[in-house]
């Protein structure tokens, strides 16, 4: 065991969603590869890339007052949580080491099904990185437009997935060959 072990250990039991069987709004992400995961499982045990996402997200949300934070979303079955809303925005926290844009439209797929079911109007990403941070916008008829395209993916079961979720995927060359 090491102080490394234990964060990541912690964190994985605060995010279930890595390894159990509901489904989950993140799912988008890779749909082949959430139902891979209630199929056979996981064995996912977080990355340094999770741990820092986690432990920013951690640092943000009890540094700034005025915030709600973590806030549970449910949409028939699927499950989520919203990183902080205020007033009439809701802002999902992104980090990547590299300050990479091209998932921006997943994240937005994902924040426009939050925004929906609380019914706030504005969705800011806040992308943070290494490199460079910085905030993308949108509102009203885009959250719609976002929300039922997010809706349709999970209705038609079409997978639309994030490139970097292959790189570390546990079911890569095992139970998907894609
Ligand atoms: S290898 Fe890629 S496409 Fe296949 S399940 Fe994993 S994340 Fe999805």
């Amino acid at each position: 065991m090491s102080l490394y072990t234990d964060i990541i250990n912690a964190q994985n039991a605060e995010h279930a969603e890595h390894t159990d069987v509901h489904k989950y709004i993140t799912d988008l992400y890779c749909i082949k590869q959430a139902e891979l995961r209630r199929k056979y499982g996981s064995e996912f045990k977080g990355n340094h890339f999770t741990l820092m996402g986690n432990l920013i997200h951690k640092g943000i949300q009890e540094t700034v007052k005025g915030y709600k934070s973590e806030i549970p979303i449910t949409i028939g079955d699927l499950h989520g949580r919203a990183d902080m809303v205020k007033d009439d925005t809701l802002y999902e926290i992104k980090y990547s080491p590299f300050g990479n844009q091209k998932n921006n439209d997943l994240y937005l797929l994902q924040a426009s099904m939050y925004a929906h079911a609380l019914d706030v109007s504005n969705v800011e990403l806040l992308m943070l990185s290494g490199l460079n941070n910085y905030s993308v916008n949108i509102g009203g008829k885009t959250i719609e437009e976002y929300y039922q395209k997010a809706m349709s993916i999970f209705k038609d079961n079409t997978y639309p997935t994030m490139e970097a979720k292959c790189k570390y995927c546990e079911y890569k060359g095992i139970h998907c060959f894609r």
